[in-house]
């Protein structure tokens, strides 16, 4: 008797679901197995926030710009689909942050901003001198309780105090995840601060231990001085989407097609689609925003849990204007704002100098974001609106009172999922609800397990794994199945 190819459907197509489709295909074919995957993306395009504008020479990312070296899965994916050639550190330089209308320069030797050198902390103008005090107190304090989830908030602010929290590490950490750091779990987005914590007690002296030491200068040296921790793909991050898109095989992806359901069948599951077809599934990767699998599962309580978890809207505006216009030039790459500052941005990157390629000779790029947890209405504001709002911001620090070239506003409504306390568990308990109820469906992405690009694309991987496991499993069981009959 022959039997039915499998079939899998990987739903949502940003960098997860591609990094699924991709890596699914390539194992078929490696390791001879016959299913066929299908990916399904609901808006006419793939990348999901990944997209780039490429005009007048700049080249514009409305999202992610860049992803870190350390975390390798996202550079191994670029030169799987040809990208070698494109990728490209950015330019290190000072980066300060913007403290009661002040710049100041990010304290030397600072991780995330915690201190591992003494000298530039105690000389710093970020803190007073009982904020200094009290951030020393982490040599002394006990560690927390084992195993339990706290924010990051309380973590940070009993360690080293509400000053340095407030404005270095509160503007540094929710430059990532655009959150109330009160709030975010600390177990979900930084766990090794917890660990240095439980090993060795004091926080500055476990980080001050955890540092590598420099590499050593081998031929060539110099060269390197200026490179980045960060990595990005010189044609934009969408040419690397469209590489991966160009590696999948020809008719696997429906684009412009919405799932709107998932139910189960006999054997397998119904993936209804908006325009009323239904695909037959055996195994699922979904790999869409929290909010969107809750509808897509909403005849199933297994999403539940992730009802109330936020997700928080931002707008990225990239502006480009004549190097002239720029009346203070500021050494360094960027900056961001603590809240007790009175302006509207949260961040923003000198563009042109932290990746040259990305802008023509003479011109400078600025990117700035605005919108975080508890202060998103401007988000809603006109293009109009938000450009003015930025641009009086900007003149207060760098003194440009030219009108830009030009400008991108990008919003992203609801787009930064909020890993608040005890996300953790209620991830490892969404895994276990579906491997026993809906065997076969697996999650993977942003909302879950890390929204880094490389943390989606190891999530995708990862995802590759289970979905491979599972069709054997099946596979095994039929054959067990079929012999017994
Ligand atoms: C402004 C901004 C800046 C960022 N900067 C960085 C950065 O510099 N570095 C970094 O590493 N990360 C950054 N991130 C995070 C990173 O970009 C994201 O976490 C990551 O791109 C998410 O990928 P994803 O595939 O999980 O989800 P998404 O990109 O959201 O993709 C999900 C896809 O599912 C589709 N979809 C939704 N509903 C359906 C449905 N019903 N049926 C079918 N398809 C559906 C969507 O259209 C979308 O294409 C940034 C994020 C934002 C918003």
């Amino acid at each position: 008797m022959k039997q039915e190819k499998k079939k899998v459907v990987i739903i949502g197509g940003g960098i997860t679901g591609l990094t699924t489709a991709y890596y699914l295909q390539k194992a078929a074919k490696e390791r001879k197995k016959d299913f066929e995957v299908k990916l399904i993306e609901a808006s006419p395009r793939l990348g999901g926030k990944v997209q780039t504008i490429v005009r007048d020479g700049f080249v514009i990312e409305r999202g992610p710009d860049s992803f870190l070296e350390r975390k390798t899965s996202a550079s191994r994916l670029a030169k799987e689909v040809g990208m070698d050639d494109q990728l490209v550190n950015n330019t290190a330089g000072k980066s300060y942050v913007l403290v009661r209308e002040r710049l100041h320069p990010m304290p030397g030797g600072s991780i995330m901003g915690i201190p591992t050198q003494i000298a530039p902390f105690v000389t710093t103008g970020l803190f007073s001198p009982f904020g200094k005090l009290r951030a020393a107190a982490d040599f002394v304090l006990p560690k927390s309780k084992e195993n339990q989830d706290q924010s990051l908030g309380e973590f940070f602010r009993r360690r080293l105090g509400d000053e340095v929290v407030e404005n270095l590490i509160e503007p540094l950490l929710s430059g990532i995840y655009a959150g109330d750091i009160d709030q975010l779990s600390l177990m979900s987005t930084f766990p090794q601060f917890y660990h240095v914590e439980q090993k060795y007690r004091s926080l500055i002296l476990g980080m001050k231990k955890g540092i590598p030491s420099p590499p050593k200068k081998a031929g060539g040296e110099g060269k390197s001085k200026n490179k980045g921790i960060f990595l990005t793909i010189k044609s934009g991050l969408q040419s690397f989407v469209e590489a991966i898109e160009n590696h999948l095989e020809p008719g696997s992806v429906l684009k412009g097609t919405k799932v709107e359901n998932v139910e189960k069948a006999e054997n397998g599951y119904d993936v209804v689609l908006n325009n009323k077809e239904v695909l037959h599934a055996d195994a699922i990767v979904v790999t869409v925003p929290h909010q969107a699998a809750l509808s897509m599962f909403s005849n199933y309580p297994f999403f539940q849990p992730f009802k109330d978890m936020p997700s928080t809207s931002v707008a990225t505006v990239a502006m480009a204007f004549d190097e002239s216009a720029i009346k203070e030039d500021i050494d360094g790459t960027g900056f961001v704002v603590s809240r007790n500052s009175d302006y509207t941005i949260t961040a923003c990157t000198w563009t042109h100098k932290k990746w040259p390629h990305s802008t023509p000779k003479g011109k400078a790029l600025l990117r700035c974001y605005v919108g975080r947890a508890g202060d998103e209405a401007v988000v809603d504001l006109s293009d109009e609106e938000i450009i003015q709002i930025v641009l009086e911001d900007l003149n207060k620090t760098m003194n440009i009172t030219a009108a830009p070239e030009f400008s991108i506003v990008s919003r992203w409504k609801d787009s930064m999922p909020q890993y608040t306390v005890g996300h953790k568990s209620r991830v490892e308990k969404l895994k276990k609800d579906l491997s026993e109820n809906m065997p076969g469906v697996f999650v993977a992405g942003s909302s879950y397990e890390g929204l880094g690009l490389p943390d989606c694309i190891d999530q995708g991987e990862a995802a590759v794994e289970k979905v491979l496991q599972y069709l054997s499993s099946v596979a095994e069981n039929t054959q067990k199945q079929i012999q017994n009959a």
